[in-house]
């Protein structure tokens, strides 16, 4: 073992949070996580030197929790949870997962791999799904955040992923468009990076429906309309076509279909613009002026522009826009999808936890792929798709799939409709939950499987510049808590496989012989003095690995003749207008002082002293209207059910427009939003909402 009793261990590791893959020093004592100190060497910290954020600073703490589980649990005929041994857990989890395939079929059964967890977990999920249970359904929570950035960017640019660098791009541009990210909440440290670059001189424009803290340090604030980031988008590309503004010379060279995105944005006039997502036209000329006059652009944005049942027009549009300005392919430009969990690149996206997907976004329906994996597995992966999250529980809910292997996610609170969720989980006839804590999808669980924190495991995390980076543990799991990679193993193991990993370096041993873009990546490298992280693609051993994709130099789009694709994106309505029964808009968001479903975060106590309790932010006039007051308590009500949080009257949303964070199961804004999805992705409308509210005039 790593952990010496008595002694501080001191550690070089990954942040578990979000995805900007801040590096720090962990240090343990007697098994548990007691501090973080920044690394020694700040370029061993490439996306943050020495700085981190109150999360990767405090947030570790939630690894000693009391409430962490320790040994595996079981249902008993009661309905009771009873605590069991491993051999009776995974026992029973491996005769009801094989009842239920030998009756019902392989594809009865669907896993959901975790984007918390680290590469090699993700990838031995995918695997175990895919040559273990021999099923197509395997997804994972990118589902919900990027999806639909994957899928315009592999359409426009051949990989789905951010094109640049945190440090060196992002923190070096001339100017930015921000638009659906508060990035100052949600990814501090790289915000940071933004607020320093504009203090020197660099121009940002945001665009946004709610005033979010990167706004106040923005040239340019527009607050646009929720649900029509397409009209916008391509009224700027409307503007800077008709005003010669675009990169000519880089669009003959360098892509395709121009003509045709030229054809459809003509109808994004100024004026349908502003009717559709209220924004003024002297906002759409100026902001289109700054980003055809800088020299370099970085495009950022997250959940506001993907979480839509646009959003994969979103984002075709957003990539349209670069491609006509020719801000892709060089230092300081780029397309920058700030991604969310601290590994969703990698476990969510990369490993192929994806219906569809092998690991390296590679395609099962393709012969030569499917004979690689079936000659390193014994077992050709199932050609065909497989099932979406949201499709998962709408099959669970007929009674189509009966049994779950869910890890590290929490479906019963993320999804939308969260009463359709839990009815969903509720239907099932099997389902085995592996986490650290009871989160509301495991209370619904027959074996619920302990598993380890990241500052208890070896690993590795891939953070939002596709930058692969180490994980190692300073503390011990609790009780007979197990790593997740040796969870998986054992199962496999009892359902007639013979794995035998010894160490996760040992499974990405396996991942680069599988994975092109991860060839030259194993663990003596990333753990050599002289690197610091390696950012795919990185083809082979010699590869120093890819800082920004599509160099211009070497001329290359990822499709075979290396040219991008403009794709025309259009976009309806949201799937919810208010009306006069719910006539307000809901958005729904993150806070700094917590993470996703919050499990982790509202366990920490110095976290919950800053926010310990959802909210609803209510305009003043709106709460005017309505009779409420700052600090009461509000009933929100939507189609799907109703909710009571606490009102905070501010200007940082628009009159009709309200806000509640995603993070709290008391209050949760999920009960509200409504299951209508990205055609192309499956993604839910999180971010448009029709409510109403109701005083309830007690504080
Ligand atoms: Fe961790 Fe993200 Fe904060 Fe960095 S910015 S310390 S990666 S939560």
């Amino acid at each position: 073992s790593d952990y010496r009793l008595g002694k501080i261990d001191k550690k070089e590791t990954t942040c578990g949070f979000c995805a900007v893959g801040c590096r720090f020093e962990m240090w343990g004592k007697d098994g548990d996580a007691i501090g973080v100190q920044p690394v020694k060497d700040p370029a061993k910290a490439p996306a943050n030197n020495f700085s981190t954020c109150v999360k990767g600073k405090f947030g570790h703490e939630f690894a000693n929790s009391d409430e962490r589980i320790t040994e595996p649990l079981v249902r008993n005929d009661d309905g009771e949870f009873e605590t069991a041994s491993w051999d009776e857990a995974l026992d029973r989890v491996a005769n009801e997962l094989s009842a239920i395939q030998a009756e019902h079929g392989v594809d009865a059964v669907g896993c959901l791999a975790s984007s918390k967890g680290s590469n090699e977990e993700a990838y031995l999920v995918q695997k175990f799904a895919r040559q273990v249970l021999g099923t197509k359904n395997i997804d994972n929570c990118a589902r919900l955040c990027h999806s639909t950035t994957v899928a315009a960017l592999q359409q426009t640019l051949g990989y789905g992923a951010m094109t640049n660098r945190i440090n060196e791009d992002i923190g070096g541009a001339d100017a930015y468009l921000i638009t659906g990210s508060n990035t100052t909440e949600s990814h501090p440290v790289l915000a940071t990076r933004i607020k320093q670059n504009v203090r020197d001189g660099a121009d940002l424009v945001v665009f946004d429906p709610r005033e979010v803290g990167i706004a106040e340090h923005a040239d340019q604030y527009t607050r646009t309309k929720p649900g029509y980031d397409v009209a916008w988008i391509n009224g700027l590309i409307r503007y800077i076509v008709e005003n010669d503004l675009h990169d000519e010379a880089f669009i003959d060279r360098n892509t395709k279909g121009f003509e045709k995105v030229k054809e459809k944005v003509q109808a994004f006039t100024p004026e349908k613009v502003e009717e559709l997502a209220g924004v003024p036209s002297e906002e759409l000329k100026s902001a289109a002026e700054t980003l055809a006059d800088a020299e370099t652009v970085v495009f950022g944005w997250a959940m506001g522009m993907t979480q839509s049942s646009n959003g994969t027009q979103n984002l075709l549009a957003m990539a349209d826009l670069a491609l006509t300005l020719g801000q892709i392919g060089k230092p300081g430009a780029g397309l920058s999808p700030f991604r969310g969990q601290n590994n969703v690149q990698g476990g969510g996206g990369d490993m192929g936890t994806l219906p569809g997907s092998l690991p390296g976004y590679q395609d099962p329906a393709n012969p030569e792929v499917a004979e690689k994996f079936e000659d390193a597995w014994s077992k050709r992966p199932p050609e065909e798709p497989g099932l979406k999250v949201p499709e998962m529980l709408s099959e669970a809910h007929e009674g189509n799939l009966r049994g779950m292997y869910v890890v590290g996610e929490n479906p019963a609170l993320s999804e939308p409709d969260i009463q359709h969720a839990e009815a969903a989980l509720e239907q099932l006839e099997f389902l085995v939950v592996q986490d650290i804590f009871m989160t509301e999808t495991a209370t619904h669980a027959d074996v619920i499987l302990p598993a380890a924190t990241s500052p208890e495991k070896h690993g590795t995390f891939t953070n939002t510049e596709r930058r692969i980076q180490r994980v190692r543990p300073t503390a011990t799991p609790p009780g007979t808590a197990r790593q997740d990679w040796e969870i998986t193993q054992e199962l496999a193991n009892r359902l007639g496989y013979d794995w035998d990993y010894d160490h996760p370096r040992e499974i990405m041993d396996e991942i680069s012989d599988l994975v092109p873009i991860y060839g030259g990546v194993n663990y003596d490298r990333l753990e050599s003095g002289d690197e610091h992280g390696l950012q795919w693609p990185c083809w082979d051993e010699d590869h120093p690995g890819t800082p920004y994709l599509y160099d211009y130099e070497d001329g290359a789009f990822n499709f075979d003749d290396g040219m991008a694709r403009f794709v025309p994106a259009d976009g309806g309505h949201p799937g919810e207008l208010p009306d006069e029964e719910y006539p307000l808009t809901l958005t729904s968001g993150r806070v700094l002082y917590h993470w996703h479903t919050g499990q982790i975060t509202r366990r920490v106590e110095g976290l919950m002293s800053h926010v310990g309790e959802s909210f609803i932010e209510i305009n003043p006039s709106t709460a005017d209207e309505l009779g409420v007051t700052d600090g009461e308590y509000v009933r929100v009500e939507s189609r799907r059910g109703d909710i009571v949080v606490k009102a905070t009257v501010t200007d940082r949303v628009s009159e009709g427009t309200l806000f509640i964070p995603m993070h709290f199961a008391a209050g949760a804004v999920n009960t509200l939003t409504q299951e209508n999805f990205d055609p192309h992705t499956g993604i839910p409308e999180y971010k448009v909402s029709s409510v109403r509210v109701e005083s309830l005039g007690m504080d």
